[in-house]
């Protein structure tokens, strides 16, 4: 991993500086270098790497009184291969409650990646239990395999499809989603095998997706492989709570029968009652199933995971949330949605990060939404809040309380959208 040349800016009236590779000296806080990094987190400005030859976001970080430069959220994979800044995975998000057994990057490229259950059988018989291992893993616990819900966040976060920019508008579709996570899964190898040629999507009849589709099945079947569906949840009717007999889903070209028990499907809906509710409530609800080996025509739905998203395919852990996240796009903000994977409620992550103003350590600027009061929920509360106070500032984070007020109110403490160079670097 190599240094490239990186350009801190200041404010309006000084000029940039540039520092070249064996110009970055750390070794005191009176280098020119760390005067430099001081001087531009104390102006509130920023900082980009110049190993693409085009200007790359960092954040300038403070720690244990030395400044030094962080990757910006979600602009891993744009860096150099060889900058150090490079990496298409994020482990300074919830990815990091992973081990290298669970999730790591080979130097081609390719994420390797350990499900909780493999993907090749030794026999079509293996079992597999209908309730995963529970997400529960943190920084000093980590965990050592992914699981589908895992898996899902992964496939989500690559292909983008948890952030937002106003010029996206009327862009995005389920089929076309399901596109761009086959052509991140083209990138993602589970054990020894390509996740690509095992992954159903959304696909409508007569496309290449649905092509794409009936390919992967014939793969499975003879390669004896178990087989992974991405797939929206069909209009939400009461018939589907008594039981289903396949997994009730929408466009569905290409795919097998998914054959469903109603063990299973009761498991799925306990386990995920979040996703259940705002699935009868009309928000679009994700499946990812993992099946055994397919015959010609079905496949039997071994274990199944469920995630709720806005019309914008934004993933969502709440009703409360999915407002939110429809005021921001009516607000025309720039903003993502950090993603839990397997990690434990006590791993702190914002609810959603505007792009378009930072907070006072030079990050996405954190969204909270408060909507429980159990006692047990306040403690994690008042303990999250300290953790938002020390990490972005008291001013570098917003919440809205909707325990208090169901109605969501955007008042003048709402940061306003700062357009500046630095967010414009992100909307690409
Ligand atoms: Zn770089």
């Amino acid at each position: 991993m190599n240094n490239f040349t990186v350009k801190l800016y200041f404010d309006s009236k000084s000029s940039p500086r540039l520092f070249g590779a064996d110009e970055q000296d750390s070794s005191s806080i009176q280098t020119e270098f760390q005067q430099a990094l001081k001087k531009s987190r104390d102006c509130n400005s920023y900082a980009v790497c110049l190993c693409t030859g085009r200007e790359l976001p960092l954040a300038v970080k403070l720690k244990n009184e030395k400044h030094h430069l962080a990757r910006f959220p979600l602009t891993g994979n744009k860096h150099k291969d060889e900058c150090r800044f490079y990496s298409r995975l994020s482990p300074e998000g919830a990815q990091g409650t992973y081990n290298n057994d669970a999730i790591t990057e080979k130097p081609d490229g390719i994420i390797n990646l350990k499900l909780d259950y493999a993907l090749q059988t030794k026999s079509v018989s293996d079992d597999i239990p209908a309730t995963p291992l529970t997400g529960d893993a943190s920084r000093k616990r980590k965990r050592g395999t992914v699981s589908l819900c895992g898996l899902m966040h992964l496939l989500w976060e690559n292909s983008g499809y948890n952030r937002w920019f106003p010029k996206m508008d009327g862009v995005r579709s389920s089929t076309l989603l399901g596109f761009h996570l086959w052509t991140q899964a083209c990138e993602i190898e589970i054990g020894k095998t390509r996740l690509s040629k095992v992954l159903l999507t959304p696909a409508v009849t007569g496309s290449r997706d649905s092509a794409r589709n009936s390919g992967a099945v014939e793969f499975a079947r003879q390669n004896k492989c178990r087989m992974v569906v991405v797939a929206e949840l069909a209009k939400y009717s009461d018939k589907y709570i008594s039981g289903v007999n396949r997994l009730p889903v929408k466009d569905f070209a290409g795919m097998p029968f998914l054959g469903l028990d109603t063990s299973r499907w009761n498991s799925a809906i306990e386990r995920f009652p979040h996703e259940f509710s705002g699935w009868k409530n009309g928000y679009k609800t994700f499946i990812i199933a993992l099946t055994d080996v397919p015959s010609a025509k079905s496949a039997q739905v071994r274990q199944l995971a469920m995630m709720m998203t806005s019309e914008r395919f934004i993933p969502l852990d709440s009703q409360y949330e999915g407002m939110m996240e429809q005021k921001l796009y009516e607000l025309q903000r720039s903003f993502f949605k950090p993603l839990r994977y397997d990690s434990s409620e006590m791993e702190f992550h914002p609810d959603f990060c505007l792009l378009d103003v930072q907070s006072q350590n030079h990050m996405p600027f954190p969204i909270e939404v408060w909507g429980m009061k159990a006692d047990a929920y306040i403690a994690h509360r008042r303990e999250k809040e300290r953790w938002y106070n020390c990490e972005f500032g008291e001013k570098g984070w917003w919440s809205w309380d909707a325990t208090i007020s169901g109605k969501l109110a955007i008042d003048s403490s709402f940061p306003s959208k700062k357009i500046s160079g630095y967010t414009n670097l992100m909307k690409e």
